[in-house]
């Protein structure tokens, strides 16, 4: 039997990249996943092509608590009370800071940072009368080590490294594990624009020496949902291929 056979899988920006990735490998594992995007048909298809059944495609705008809220009460009505939740869904409106745009800060930080404790602070009450569940949050190494024309990214992925450690003090005593995944550079959409150069000297700062795959990220996401990760709380894994060491 797979190791997440019977356990339900949320998964916020699962139409695309890091998420998609995610969804597929918990999927994988036996869990049933919600699949969760601003764009439903493609949060739908992504659900459609998962190994398995009973996996459902949703539209949800994580930044708003309302229909954050509105999410929990379907995933619980279709499948039922999420056991994992992964805060996977961010943007990034990049600048340097003197030229960032109030609405550039909103956006990040009520997506990347608002949209994480929007969506814990809904699915801990199932998970608080389980008695149990994972909850795995995506930051960046860039919150950690700062980065120029990201400040506004940069405070939302450190911020969730914050907000990670005092959940993981809170819930730990109801059997609820709350860890990050810091990836470094993952080649997605969110990463497709970087210029030629700029791709040249990322490279020639990543030890193992290729940009990094969704599916690297995935497979530690897969490691902290399951039974091999049940001493583990409050701790930010870093997945960089040796970027930032
Ligand atoms: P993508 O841009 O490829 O995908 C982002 C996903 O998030 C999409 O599914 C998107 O769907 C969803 N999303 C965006 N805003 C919202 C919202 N308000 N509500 C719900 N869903 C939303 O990103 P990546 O796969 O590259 O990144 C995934 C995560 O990993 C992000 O948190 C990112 O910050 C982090 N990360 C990425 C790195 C990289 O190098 N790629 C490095 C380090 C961290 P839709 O637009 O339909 O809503």
């Amino acid at each position: 039997m797979e190791e997440l056979q019977g356990q339900i899988a949320l998964v916020t920006g699962g139409s695309r990249g890091i998420g998609r990735a995610i969804a597929v490998e918990l999927a994988t594992a036996g869990a049933r996943v919600a699949v969760v995007a601003r764009d439903e048909s493609r949060a739908a298809s992504v659900a459609a092509e998962l190994p398995g059944s009973e996996h459902r495609g949703y539209a949800a705008d994580v930044a708003d608590p309302e229909s954050v809220r509105r999410l929990l009460e379907r995933v619980e009505a279709d499948l039922g009370v999420p056991d994992i939740l992964v805060n996977n869904a961010g943007v990034t409106r990049d600048n340097l800071l003197m030229r960032l745009k109030d609405a550039d800060w909103d956006e990040v930080m009520d997506t990347n940072l608002r949209g994480a404790f929007n969506t814990m602070r809904a699915a801990q009450r199932g998970m608080m009368k389980k008695k149990g569940g994972r909850i795995i949050n995506i930051t960046s190494v860039v919150g950690i080590i700062g980065n120029k024309g990201q400040a506004n990214y940069a405070a939302s992925k450190a911020g969730l490294v914050g907000l990670t450690k005092s959940a993981a003090k809170e819930l730990a005593s109801r059997g609820i594990l709350v860890n990050a995944v810091a990836p470094g550079y993952i080649e997605t959409d969110m990463t497709a624009d970087l210029a030629a150069a700029a791709r040249e000297a990322l490279m020639a700062q990543i030890a193992v020496g290729r940009l990094g795959r969704p599916e690297d990220v995935a497979s530690v996401v897969r490691f902290l949902a399951g039974p091999g990760a049940s001493y583990i709380t409050g701790q930010v894994l870093v997945v960089d291929g040796g970027m930032v060491i």
